[in-house]
């Protein structure tokens, strides 16, 4: 755990830009962003992805969509458009095992 990276973003230890936080949520700018926005939305406990979410869980993950929903309003995209991606597993590219939704916008996405 104390190798993740995400989790050394939440405890301070390596910069980011962070666009918002609270008790349980994190949100930072992605470094290599792939659309002229692109936030990184994570819990601020390390879940390694989508298969360790339980039903305890579920109010957390009601929470990072509507801060994802805030942000989207704040980078003013909300009326434009964005896309919510959370990757699961290698087939999906995920490459940071710790949990995070991806708020990508600000031009018309492609697919994939
Ligand atoms: P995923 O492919 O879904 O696992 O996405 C991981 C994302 O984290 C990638 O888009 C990376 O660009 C991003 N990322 C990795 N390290 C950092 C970091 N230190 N700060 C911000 N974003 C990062
Ligand atoms: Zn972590």
């Amino acid at each position: 755990m104390s190798e993740c990276i995400f989790c050394k973003i939440v405890k301070k230890e390596i910069p980011a830009d962070i666009v918002y936080e609270n008790d349980r949520v994190v949100a930072f700018k992605n470094i290599n962003p792939v659309a002229p926005v692109h936030v990184l939305i994570i819990p601020k406990f390390h879940i390694p992805s989508l298969n360790h979410l339980g039903l305890e869980d579920k109010t957390l993950m009601g929470e990072l969509i509507l801060v994802a929903q805030k942000i989207a309003r704040e980078q003013g995209v909300d009326k434009s458009g964005y896309r919510l991606v959370l990757n699961m597993g290698k087939d999906a590219g995920q490459t940071v095992d710790h949990l995070h939704l991806h708020l990508i916008g600000g031009e018309k996405l492609p697919w994939a």
